[in-house]
């Protein structure tokens, strides 16, 4: 594996880890909100809502952005990495230094 690939790959199981630590931190604000409708008004149960619901929101992101990132290890592993998915052309190295996890070709991505 060359050098710039490895950096790449460090790279990405860096942005894994930290998702996954994200992921790990943020647990409490996605449970259901249950609270005591006596203690608590209907106004702080709409914000405890309104809370989880961008917790779902950003959970989904990292979701996406974790299936991404794993998808382009093994594309490393596999030797395919810096190739579009869709078209199975060269990805402008400027591209994946924007975004490394990147699958698509920068026409592929625009269509
Ligand atoms: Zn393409």
């Amino acid at each position: 594996m060359s050098k710039k690939l490895d950096r790449v790959k460090a790279q990405l199981e860096d942005e894994r880890d930290e998702i996954k630590r994200l992921a790990e931190v943020t647990k409490e604000d996605r449970k259901p909100v249950e609270l005591d409708q006596a203690q608590v008004g209907r106004l702080s149960r709409m914000d405890a809502m309104q809370v989880q619901e961008m917790a779902l929101e950003q959970e989904r992101r990292r979701e996406i952005e974790l299936q991404k990132i794993e998808a382009a290890l093994i594309r490393i592993e596999e030797g395919e990495y810096g190739y579009c998915t869709r078209c199975g052309e060269v990805i402008w190295p400027k591209r994946l230094n924007f975004d490394p996890a990147t699958p698509l070709c920068v026409d592929c991505a625009g269509s």
